[in-house]
């Protein structure tokens, strides 16, 4: 059996040759095979606008700038997630505030949230980042409710969930990133995660002032837009009008990305398809804790399953030759994050997951042979 990784792209002849064609053409970076990933993407998620940048985290940086975070702006994210998630309001000097997770879906615990929001003066936050862990989708409409009531913004970080939606209470589909609910929704393309550009990522939004500053926060607050300029010396004139980024996608990343898009949704059943089995599985199993939240949309990013003997576990895959992951590690436990006075302790539910969490092989192309000797390992680590 080869290695089994946890989670891996899927590279078929058509992304090469949609590469190719782009190293052949006249733009390398800032061409059309931009615009043509934003305008797909968009319709993907059904959203107004989306931005293409060059990966997760800088998205989620644009976003924080154009949200305007200042220093000491105190802004509520979950510790089960990528530290990006949490570093974006530290670039803007902001002050991060973890809110524990729900046991049964690994995403912020709303109530938990609202506690926080309960017992400080109106005003004391500025915003929230939910994640969509693993794929479950947060419910949007929920959290919007309560981001209303304290004044606040939402950045959805969904870079595990292109293509997932939850159902709202008049039960229609609302796909993570449509712009309804959130403010701001950022997206990666790390090749482990649903659409592969190498490194990429999208911003997308329906508030058209928003989506204006963060294009222009993308190409170093510099603009040539006629009707923007504050003056006009000609043809060639262009002004820096904030202190922005190079946080620009090239065309051959986007090309890749555009050509992944087209089969998002494949990849997507079949991950949908892959979670029923192991689901099957380990319905009866003593060793399981528990495992992902069954919701329809879900976009099972990731497979978790909380077991005994984690430790073990991991091992024995490993000697075996499956790459299980661990996801993740709560960011208010990093010696970075330490320093601002969180600690272990502070987090319980999020801590006793992390003690027993283990994120199984999830991706497209992994075959039902190697999914059954997935299981048949697990099953005679435990026997
Ligand atoms: C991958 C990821 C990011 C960062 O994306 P990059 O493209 O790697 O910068 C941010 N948040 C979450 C939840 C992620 O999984």
């Amino acid at each position: 059996m080869n290695p089994i990784p946890y989670g891996r792209q899927n590279i078929t002849q058509d992304d090469i040759d949609a590469v190719v064609a782009v190293l052949k053409s006249d733009f390398l970076t800032q061409g059309p095979a931009i615009s043509e990933f934003e305008k797909a993407f968009a319709n993907y998620v059904g959203v107004r606008y989306a931005v293409a940048v060059s990966n997760g985290t800088a998205a989620l940086h644009l976003a924080a700038l154009a949200l305007n975070v200042k220093p000491n702006d105190k802004v509520i994210t979950t510790p089960i997630t990528f530290a990006a998630s949490a570093n974006c309001i530290r670039y803007c000097g902001g002050e991060v505030v973890f809110a524990d997770i729900d046991p049964h879906n690994y995403c912020l615990d709303i109530k938990k949230v609202e506690e926080l929001l309960a017992q400080s003066p109106y005003g004391t936050y500025k915003g929230i980042i939910p994640v969509d862990f693993a794929g479950y989708p947060v419910n949007m409409e929920e959290l919007r409710k309560l981001a209303d009531r304290y004044g606040l913004w939402i950045i959805e970080d969904a870079c595990h969930a292109p293509g997932g939606f939850f159902i709202d209470s008049n039960g229609q589909k609302q796909l993570c990133g449509n712009g309804l609910y959130s403010d701001i929704t950022v997206f990666s393309f790390h090749p482990v995660k649903h659409i592969a550009c190498g490194e990429g990522g999208m911003i997308t939004t329906n508030n058209e002032v928003l989506y204006k500053k963060i294009q222009l926060l993308r190409t170093h607050g510099i603009t040539k837009d006629p009707g923007l300029l504050h003056d006009n010396h000609g043809g060639w004139y262009y002004e820096m009008q904030e202190l922005g980024y190079n946080y620009r996608l090239t065309d051959i990343q986007a090309a890749l990305g555009n050509s992944q898009l087209k089969k998002a949704d494949e990849g997507l059943n079949r991950r949908r398809e892959i979670a029923n089995i192991y689901k099957e599985a380990f319905k009866d199993k003593s060793y399981i804790i528990g495992q992902s939240g069954f919701v329809e949309g879900h976009a099972y990013h990731l497979y978790v399953i909380e077991v005994e003997n984690r430790k073990g576990l991991h091992e024995f895959l490993r000697d075996n030759n499956i790459f299980a992951q661990i996801h993740y590690i709560p960011v208010h436990t990093m010696p970075y994050y330490k320093q601002f006075g969180w600690n272990i302790g502070d987090l319980p539910v999020a801590e006793k997951y992390y003690s027993c969490c283990i994120s199984l092989p999830m991706y497209p192309t992994l075959t039902d042979d190697e999914q059954v000797f997935v299981i048949k390992t697990i099953n005679e680590f435990y026997a």
